[in-house]
């Protein structure tokens, strides 16, 4: 394969240097190896013809089989049109083309058959389609039955650059290369039963059959995966074999002091169990790196403290990361708060961190004095420097993947522990991948007393009703959250139903104080508008999603869910996980138009059924569509991926992941022989190799 790598497509029949440009500039597509990896992403039947009568906007490429009638030129300069009226017998359909009209004119005659591939789309109640490809019965018969439809761009479009073109381009290199290496060691191979790196190019460029096709996609895929695979393991067993790590071998006052005079409650018996796997962890002197899942509302702010105590009672500092301003807020105030009897210095560093306070940061933290910082992504630009970094607490960050955590490499010689926290609860193959290189905690247990949030669908003609029972909890004392969407397409309108909303609660809720926070406003506005609800002083929280994550207010006992139908499911749970905090019953009211798809019901029914976060994991994967979990994942492993789907791909994940933990436990360095084009393969397909130096 890596001669293909090195095959530049400038040279191959058909392309040229200028397409060569516009494929890199609008794909990426440089080598023979980038082009034979462009997919089709799905594939039509040629023998298959539509009549025009059949045609409907919402129909893709379809084939026509009829004659032109006539040509018309309309218009005039850049405006002028080609219009060639076409029958089938059925009706007519007008054929437009904006670009190279005499060349086309001139290639084409009435009363001849021709057969049309194109996209059909009406104007003013007229069947239309423009530029289709155009081709006699006796060339399409000859043509290969299927036929792959390859992803395009206007610009390749408007160059004159079709999916046939793609086709040829394809056909021709892979007929002038009979012999493609197969990177895959040939016992992976045997072992999963995989098809030919060769023959399944041809698959999936040129299927045979429905079996084959499937075989050659599983094939393609497992390639994409078990370089991920592989390459995570090697990080996991390197980092284990070589990297040093702090070795925190002192349980000392601060840790002991703080468990027995400021924790206000015992510890449950899985957060027990969890700070006992990171102390053994942290004294081995390795580096850690370990993931700890647990539904919110599990603990793990409590988990992550006492981790960066023990850190503090070996002399170093520490960090916690928070994906918000609000939340990093948050987690300062409880946790400086929770270790004030202890005298240590904490401080909270975000974008919105003055100056003059940032510069005694850095001074506290070249001088070792400051031992934990909490902050946004702030804490990890370059120019903040620690004198000692012994760890990192990432909270609910699920950007944060492999390439992120590498950044906090350079932070010191002796690279920190790292314990990433998070409560979405994603797949396990899933998890595999994006935190494959990571140790894995589970928090499965909630504090005691907790009892389960009641969730209730409710539609809008309720609206008084449940308005009834928010006056209900008001009197007792309780705080109610009220959540609207926003959503950047339609962010404007969605603001103004915010604003709207706003106006209406303060109307209804008029003897009680409003509070209002959304993504768009000032830091420092949403910080007041958020303190006063958590110091309660507001009684009802008017807010976007902006509180998804990790904001604790125990005393609010009902979360209304505006739009609900709008949310995912993932989202939802997250937004449930607000309330039911404290020891009052709570209830999340799920509030939705009654006119909703039927797949739309059975989420918010689904809600309304479980709250168990992975079986809502699995259902929104399910449901949803893994296009929105992938992308965020996607951006935390340094592999780009072409067929592989990490979201709906688990099965082939995990044996990518057996494949790559017997090729590695058999050789470890990949340097035996047989092994030699995979190691390549796997520094050649890792993006940024170079930057990664620091951590292999
Ligand atoms: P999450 O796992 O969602 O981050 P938090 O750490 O925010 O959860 O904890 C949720 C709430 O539970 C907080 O108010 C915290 O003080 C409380 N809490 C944590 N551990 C315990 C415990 N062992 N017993 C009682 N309450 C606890
Ligand atoms: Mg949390």
């Amino acid at each position: 394969m890596n001669y293909l790598r090195t095959y530049d497509i400038k040279f191959l029949k058909g392309v040229g240097p200028k397409r060569a440009e516009l494929l890199k500039k609008e794909l990426g597509i440089t080598s023979g190896y980038d082009l034979v990896r462009h997919y089709p992403t799905h594939y039509l039947d040629r023998s298959k013809i539509y009549t025009i009568r059949e045609l409907s906007d919402d129909m893709p490429y379809v084939q026509l089989r009829g004659r032109f009638v006539s040509f018309n030129t309309i218009g005039e300069g850049a405006k002028m049109r080609l219009v060639g009226l076409f029958s089938d017998g059925s009706a007519t359909l007008e054929v437009v083309w904006f670009r190279r009209i005499k060349a086309i004119r001139d290639s084409l005659n009435t009363g001849v058959e021709y057969i049309l591939f194109g996209k059909p789309s009406s104007y003013m109640g007229i069947k239309q389609m423009s530029h289709p490809e155009i081709d006699t019965p006796s060339s399409v018969a000859a043509m290969h039955p299927v036929r792959g439809v390859y992803p395009l761009t206007e610009r390749l479009r408007n160059a004159n650059i079709s999916s046939r073109s793609f086709a040829t381009w394809i056909s021709t290199l892979l007929a002038s290369r009979p012999n493609i290496a197969d990177p895959l060691p040939r016992s992976v191979i045997a072992d999963n039963r995989l098809m030919p790196l060769r023959q399944a190019l041809n698959e999936i460029h040129n299927p045979t059959d429905p079996e084959q096709l499937r075989l050659a996609k599983l094939r393609l895929k497992f390639d994409e995966l078990i370089y991920i695979q592989a390459d995570m393991l090697r990080r996991a067993n390197r980092r284990k074999s070589q990297s040093l790590g702090h070795r925190l071998t002192r349980v000392g006052e601060i840790f002991n002091r703080f468990y027995r005079e400021c924790l206000p409650f015992d510890l449950t018996d899985a957060q027990k169990r969890v700070i006992k796997e990171i102390r053994a962890d942290v004294n081995t002197g390795r580096q850690m790196n370990r993931l700890v899942q647990g539904d919110v509302g599990s603990g793990k702010t409590l988990v992550a403290l006492m981790s960066m105590l023990l850190a503090v009672d070996n002399g170093l500092q520490t960090c916690l990361m928070a994906p918000t301003e609000i939340l990093a807020t948050q987690h300062f105030e409880t946790i400086s708060s929770m270790v004030a009897p202890l005298g240590l210095k904490v401080d909270l560093l975000t974008g919105s961190t003055p100056s003059r306070h940032r510069r005694e940061i850095h001074e506290g933290l070249a001088d070792g004095s400051l031992s934990i910082l909490i902050g946004t992504h702030a804490v990890i630009e370059d120019t903040v420097q620690f004198k000692k970094l012994g760890m990192v607490v990432i909270d609910e960050q699920h950007r944060f993947g492999v390439a992120q955590r590498a950044k906090l490499w350079n932070k010191n010689d002796i690279p920190p522990h790292v314990l990433v926290m998070t409560a979405t609860p994603i797949p396990r193959t899933l998890a595999m991948t994006v935190y494959g290189d990571l140790d894995v905690s589970v928090i499965d247990q909630l504090p005691p007393g907790r009892k389960p949030v009641e969730t209730l669908l409710r539609y809008d003609e309720q609206r008084q009703q449940v308005y009834r029972a928010v006056f209900g909890q008001l009197r007792l004392g309780r705080q109610i959250y009220i959540v609207y969407p926003l959503i950047e397409e339609n962010e404007k309108l969605d603001l103004r139903s915010l604003q709207e909303g706003y106006e209406i609660v303060r109307q209804t809720f008029k003897d009680y104080k409003v509070a209002f926070v959304h993504g768009r406003m000032k830091p420092a506005e949403k910080d007041y508008q958020m303190g006063l609800f958590a110091s309660h002083q507001a009684d009802i929280l008017v807010a976007t999603t902006v509180i998804e994550v990790g904001v604790n207010v125990p005393n609010a006992s009902v979360m209304i869910i505006e739009n609900a139908e709008r949310f995912g499911l993932s989202q939802l749970h997250q937004l449930r996980g607000r309330v039911g905090r404290g020891a009052d019953q709570s209830y999340c009211i799920l509030m939705s138009k009654y006119k909703i798809a039927a797949t739309t019901r059975k989420r918010l029914e689904l809600m309304t059924q479980t709250s168990d976060g992975f079986i809502i994991a699995e259902a929104d994967m399910q449901m949803r569509g893994p296009g929105d979990i992938e992308g965020t994942m996607q951006s935390g492993i340094p592999f780009d991926l072409h067929i592989a789907n990490l979201a709906s791909d688990g099965q082939i994940i995990q044996l990518a992941r057996n494949a790559a933990e017997k090729l590695l436990d058999s050789d470890p360095t990949l340097s035996a022989p047989e092994n030699n084009l995979f190691a390549r393969e796997l520094a050649a397909a890792s993006r940024g190799n170079q930057d990664w130096s620091k951590i292999s």
